[in-house]
């Protein structure tokens, strides 16, 4: 049978311990399916009778005995998240009773759902498109309230409304383009180059601050992950405990104290970050302690996979050649310097040579006592400056899967290679050709020319009952 005429049926709320548990069917055998299992209070009312959008309280069956109460939420096709017939019923929370019902249901004839499967479902009845099919796992996954504000944004078609701009300059462009071309002897008039090379231009424009917005926007969403790097005794432990707003860390004045990777996450601003203090990064030399040794090693390997660096430097002490080895590995990466312990130095001579050194290897570098709360304040808009979410509008169109980042990349290319032909003097059919490419990736983007494998991959990701 085709998977489509299936009535499927998922807990819809998550497994465990909590006040109430929804399962969701769905399909055109819903309301005949649920009616063989659900019994109304009132003696009278039908399920098959009930209308969208009402609710109808009772208690379901399994193998004829009478189980816990249930209240059912009717929606009728196409008035429904699926677009198909759906009921939701809800029962007491706990996995027992919703354990329960999905064995009447399946009694009856449901089908258990697979991963995304409603979603899918939705997508094919065209209730929604294939990016707000992915906005909807990025909202499900976000942590933080702007990062949910930003993928709630792709839900509602904020990107697909975007994408479709591009799309229709870009035909308009090409229609002209293949008229002129095709038809010389018709009288279409000659486009100019200059509404040619600024078309394209704005077109690009769009695609590259969609680009550029989508790793800041998956920092709001997901967090990232932050090293914390420096010598032994410059403060990493008491930063790590001023992000966190408790004593997580031990702090000692005795070097080496922090031995392996300590984790906790914290929220600073409206950016999650994934702290990692690493061990204190200092030369054991051949004959020092193993396992301090092999922490330093982890500490630079975390250095090159963190999507930020903070790395602590003491002000109140000379930078060594130990710092230095720091500030070199942070060149080229998502790094911070930390010029610590400004209450004891202020900003005097230490902190301009400090300021010079460290220079070359950083994207800013910050003042600050890690003893002080206050110091939280400009660590955050350094962060956020240096993450791009400080610029991010949480509201605005906005990539969210690596596939559309991919699709978004290739088009932005595609319309770099046309104004490039243009530049260089070859014929208006071959940026034509470019444009065209650049169509095809925006199609891919927004799932109108998405292949079967590609929507296969978007739903692997899905949970069960979504
Ligand atoms: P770590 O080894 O890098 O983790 O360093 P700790 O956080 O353990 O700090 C080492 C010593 O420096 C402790 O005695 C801290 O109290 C002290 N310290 C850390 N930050 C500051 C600061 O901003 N000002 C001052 N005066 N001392 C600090």
């Amino acid at each position: 049978m085709d998977r489509l005429q299936q009535t499927i049926c998922a807990l819809a709320t998550p497994p465990g311990t909590g006040g109430i548990a929804v399962v969701r069917v769905s399909g055109p055998d819903a309301y005949p399916m649920v009616e063989k299992i659900f019994v109304p209070l009132h003696v009278g009312r039908k399920v098959a009778e009930a209308k969208g959008y009402t609710a109808m309280l009772g208690h379901y069956l399994l193998h004829g005995a009478e189980m816990d109460e249930c209240v059912a939420l009717f929606f009728r096709a196409p008035h429904s998240y699926t677009g198909e017939d759906v009921i939701e019923l809800s029962v007491h929370g706990g996995t027992a009773m919703a354990d329960g019902l999905l064995e009447a249901l399946i009694t009856a004839g449901c089908a258990p759902a697979g991963p995304g499967e409603f979603t899918r479902r939705a997508l094919e009845n065209g209730r929604m498109s294939l990016t707000q099919a992915e906005a909807v796992m990025e909202v499900i996954a976000a942590n933080g309230r702007q990062g949910a504000a930003l993928a709630k944004s792709a839900l509602d078609g904020r990107l697909a409304k975007r994408i479709g701009k591009i799309q229709t300059a870009l035909q308009t462009l090409n229609a002209h383009l293949t008229a002129w071309v095709d038809y010389p002897e018709e009288d279409v008039p000659e486009l100019s180059d200059a509404a040619f090379v600024g078309t394209l231009t704005e077109q690009k424009a769009a695609l590259d601050a969609l680009i550029s917005g989508y790793s800041a926007g998956a920092v709001l969403r997901h967090g990232v992950d932050c090293v914390l790097l420096g010598r032994p005794n410059v403060g990493k432990s008491t930063l790590l405990n001023l992000l966190a707003g408790f004593d997580r860390a031990i702090v000692t004045p005795v070097a080496g104290t922090t031995r392996d990777i300590v984790e906790q996450a914290v929220q600073l601003g409206s950016v999650r970050l994934n702290l990692f203090d690493t061990a204190g990064v200092r030369d054991v030399g051949e004959h020092g302690d193993a396992v301090e040794a092999e922490g330093i090693r982890r500490s630079w390997k975390k250095l090159e996979e963190a999507g930020l660096v903070l790395a602590v430097f003491d002000l109140a002490a000379p930078l060594n050649e130990e710092d230095l080895e720091i500030a070199r590995r942070c060149q080229g990466r998502p790094a911070l310097a930390i010029l610590n312990k400004q209450d004891l130095a202020g900003q005097g001579e230490a902190f301009t040579a400090a300021q010079q050194q460290l220079a070359p290897y950083f994207k800013a570098i910050i003042p600050l006592t890690a003893r002080d709360a206050a110091s939280l304040q400009p660590l955050c808009q350094a962060v956020a400056q240096l993450l791009g979410t400080a610029n991010l509008d949480p509201n605005a169109a906005a990539l969210c899967s690596a596939r559309q980042l991919s699709a978004a990349k290739e088009a932005r290319d595609a319309l770099a290679e046309a104004l490039n032909s243009q530049e260089d003097g070859f014929g208006l059919d071959a940026a034509g050709v470019c444009i065209s490419d650049a169509q095809r990736a925006l199609a891919r983007l927004t799932g109108e020319d998405a292949t079967e494998a590609t929507i296969d991959e978007v739903f692997s990701t899905f949970c069960v009952g979504k």
